[in-house]
């Protein structure tokens, strides 16, 4: 795949016109990660006579929160993970989320701990998130392991998942992290900002846009690897691209079609048809960044089972 990103850059260089980037498939990056997961949990099984375990803390009757809880847990079982759910209504108080979370904590069948946001409103997120073990913090959320991933010589146990399943795409397709123009749409602690430290811990030149960023074409246009995680449907177009780069497209969102039964089909934060007449490659949304999420999270859960202190 770096090869064809050199050949690419060929053309470019060539000044032969148009190139149609190449397609990043997520859906398949994904299913060679829970590939992996499922062989590295049958390694562990036969060491441990158990297997890796995650737990999911859903609180109250979001939909597409319980609808992502259940994706997880289908997702643990075909890879061999144990999933152990746990559902507090909606009016759970803080003390009892904070209060199930110690106990997790505290079982050695549990290597990870997943919260499922957003919390209902009287719960404080961040305390709730502070109390998982930073062992078992398999979304990479705590400010422990955030604040590794930021500094010079850290290591974090674990890494959001979201951005750092975008980091393996663009391994697994040959980008060039070092010396690399990486420009960075978005600053939330959930991706932008992650996905920012994660490319200046490879060494990438870095600018991080937000929305009081001026002339933001010019500065995406500078861009060797663009990431863009603004939840604005297809804001990035083809002129604020910088021929042969990479693109990522993190956003999910619904625009209207009233050709779907649905009424709306989801998009990126990437004008898809026009970027990808300039880009070198690209992310389709869906089945780009979506699927590495999940696969991601399985790896994670794999990681903390790994180093876990043996039963006994
Ligand atoms: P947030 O709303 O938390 O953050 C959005 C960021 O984009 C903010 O930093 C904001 O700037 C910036 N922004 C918003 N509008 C503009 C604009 N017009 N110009 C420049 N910057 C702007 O979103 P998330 O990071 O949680 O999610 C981003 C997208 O990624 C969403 O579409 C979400 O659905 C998707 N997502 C996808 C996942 C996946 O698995 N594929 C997982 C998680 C999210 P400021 O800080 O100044 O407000």
């Amino acid at each position: 795949m770096a090869e064809h990103g050199q050949h690419i850059l060929a053309l470019q260089q060539c000044g032969t016109g148009t190139v149609t980037a190449t397609i990043i498939d997520g859906t398949a990056i994904a299913a060679k990660v829970r590939a992996e997961v499922a062989a590295g949990t049958v390694v562990y099984s036969a060491q441990r006579g158990s297997r890796p375990g995650l737990a999911t803390v859903l609180v109250g009757e979001n939909p597409a929160s319980q609808t992502y809880v259940a994706a997880k847990q289908k997702a643990c079982a075909e890879v061999g993970i144990q999933s152990f759910g746990h559902h507090l209504k909606a009016e759970a108080t803080e003390a009892e989320v904070l209060a199930l979370v110690q106990r997790l904590n505290a079982d050695a069948a549990v290597h990870g701990i997943l919260v499922q946001l957003p919390l209902p409103d009287h719960i404080n997120e961040e305390r709730i998130l502070n109390a998982v073990s930073i062992e078992k913090d398999v979304d990479g959320f705590h400010p422990v392991n955030i604040g590794r991933l930021g500094m010079k010589g850290r290591e974090p146990l674990f890494v959001p998942c979201t951005p750092d399943g975008s980091m393996r795409l663009l391994q697994e397709y040959g980008a060039t992290f070092a010396g690399a123009h990486a420009v960075v749409l978005g600053r939330s602690n959930i991706v932008g900002l992650p996905a920012a430290m994660l490319l200046l811990k490879r060494d990438a030149t870095l600018t991080v846009c937000h929305s009081r960023t001026k002339d933001l074409p010019a500065v995406c246009r500078q861009a060797d690897i663009l990431i863009a995680a603004v939840g604005r449907t297809e804001m990035v177009k083809g002129d604020w691209v910088k021929p042969g780069a990479y693109v990522i497209d993190v956003g999910i969102n619904r625009k209207p079609d009233p050709t779907r039964k649905s009424g709306y089909r989801l998009v990126g934060d990437v004008d898809y048809d026009e970027v990808r007449e300039v880009a070198g490659f690209i992310t389709p949304v869906p089945g780009g960044v979506g699927p590495m999420t999940i696969a991601q999270l399985l790896s994670n859960t794999l990681r903390g089972a790994n180093a876990s202190a043996p039963a006994g």
